[in-house]
């Protein structure tokens, strides 16, 4: 009898249970996010990285694959998002959802700072996020600061 190995088990499961996302909603995702990170709103025609099909809520916590639960990430964000759904606001220390990019608007809890290099969180929800997916990593700030001296950002949008 075949031995399976762990992460053979594990990707099998994943199969049964998590069925992929299709090409089509993939594209579709990407497509209304302007090929933007719905997150720290890097575009993938700057970083020239695809963006990945994040799960809003995670698979592990029985998020689903309906296109309410996804959204467009930078790998950098959606790694450092994880499973988590909630983090600290760093102001009240208290446990807050991170940003839902199908539920809320971008712009009612982040603002630009610093001419574009940095984002800052404008609510609980925004504070929370901004820490926990590193939205302000020395190598993105790194990078902002060059596109906004190429007038390439901040989007207006
Ligand atoms: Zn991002």
């Amino acid at each position: 009898m075949e031995r399976l190995s762990y992460s053979r088990i594990e990707s099998i499961t994943k199969r049964i249970i998590v069925p992929p996302i299709s090409k089509s909603i993939r594209e579709q995702i990407i497509n209304q996010a302007d090929n933007r990170c719905e997150y720290c709103r890097s575009s993938s025609r700057l970083t020239g990285i695809p963006l990945v099909i994040d799960h809003i809520v995670p698979t592990s916590l029985m998020g689903s694959n309906e296109i309410d639960n996804l959204c467009a990430a930078c790998y950098r964000c959606n790694e450092f998002k994880g499973a988590k759904i909630t983090s600290n606001d760093p102001v009240t220390n208290e446990f807050i959802l991170l940003f839902n990019p199908r539920k809320e608007k971008w712009s009612d809890h982040f603002s630009w700072a610093n001419g574009g290099t940095h984002i800052i969180g404008i609510t609980a929800t925004g504070r929370a996020t901004v820490l926990s997916l590193r939205l302000n990593n020395e190598n993105i700030v790194q990078a902002r600061a060059i596109w906004i001296g190429l007038n390439w950002h901040p989007p207006e949008n």
